[in-house]
């Protein structure tokens, strides 16, 4: 559903994404590397949160870089959950759900409400729909922010380390959740950190580290036999 062609990006002389090309298809791709190898970079490229600097990416066969494309489409289709939640503070959680439900897709009150409590059923946060951010533990916030995310029917959903600012008792919820939207077919690309739920969930691996796609592989063959030093040093780190 996105192919990314030769896509490159820097900043000053920082070549961060150093000409990626790869095909995003609607599976669940998890994005694995050490730190400062551009994965959120690339993440926040697909959805134009970054400009590229060079390349290309197609969405449906469309370039996002042409001018006359039509952003608001892609932002519905593909949407993004990120470390630090970002929820609204002065907004309950069912009011967070609601918000681009009433100003993006200019539902009425009353349908952006039901759709709403439906989202945060798959969660599991139904109970808490009139509770203000604050209130939540961070797990339960970062569950909130899915739920939105999944408030716009997106067609693929993209998670940059949506549990690494979690205390560790409070991930396994947001994998249980993720883990759900898997199994239901959902199409995501997940930069994370935790690499059980990468090899248990993801149907493809793609392992960064300066700048490049060093591996591009299935989770078995991924863990089992890392192709390069690279990826042998990273995953030593996890044994
Ligand atoms: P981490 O695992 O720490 O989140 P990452 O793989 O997500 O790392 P990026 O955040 O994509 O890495 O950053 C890659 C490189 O780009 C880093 O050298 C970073 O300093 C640089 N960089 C990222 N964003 C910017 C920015 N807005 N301006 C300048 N440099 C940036
Ligand atoms: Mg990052």
């Amino acid at each position: 559903m996105m192919d990314v062609e030769h896509l490159k990006k820097q900043y000053g002389d920082n070549l961060v994404l150093n000409d990626i090309s790869l095909k995003i298809k609607e599976e669940v791709t998890c994005i694995l590397g050490p730190s400062g190898a551009g994965k959120s970079t690339f993440l926040r490229c697909l959805n134009l949160l970054e400009k590229p600097t060079g390349g290309d990416i197609l969405y449906d066969g469309h370039s996002i870089l042409d001018t006359s494309y039509d952003i608001r489409k892609l932002r519905e289709e593909v949407t993004m959950v990120f470390q630090h939640f970002n929820l609204f503070p002065l907004r309950s959680v069912v009011g967070n759900v609601m918000l681009a439900l009433q100003s993006v897709k200019k539902m009425s009150k009353h349908d952006a409400h039901d759709l709403a409590m439906e989202m945060l059923k798959k969660v599991d946060m139904v109970d808490k729909a009139d509770k203000m951010p604050d209130m939540l533990s961070g797990g339960q916030q970062q569950r909130v922010a899915i739920a939105r995310a999944l408030a716009m029917q997106p067609k693929m959903i993209l998670f940059d380390e949506p549990t690494s600012a979690l205390d560790p008792e409070l991930v396994g919820g947001v994998l249980d959740v993720m883990r759900n939207l898997a199994h239901n077919g959902m199409a995501m690309v997940i930069v994370t950190h935790e690499m059980a739920f990468a090899r248990d969930v993801s149907d493809r691996i793609i392992f960064m580290a300066d700048s490049v796609v060093q591996e591009d592989a299935a989770p078995h063959e991924f863990f089992t036999n890392p192709k390069t030093e690279r990826a042998q040093n990273f995953l030593a780190r996890f044994l």
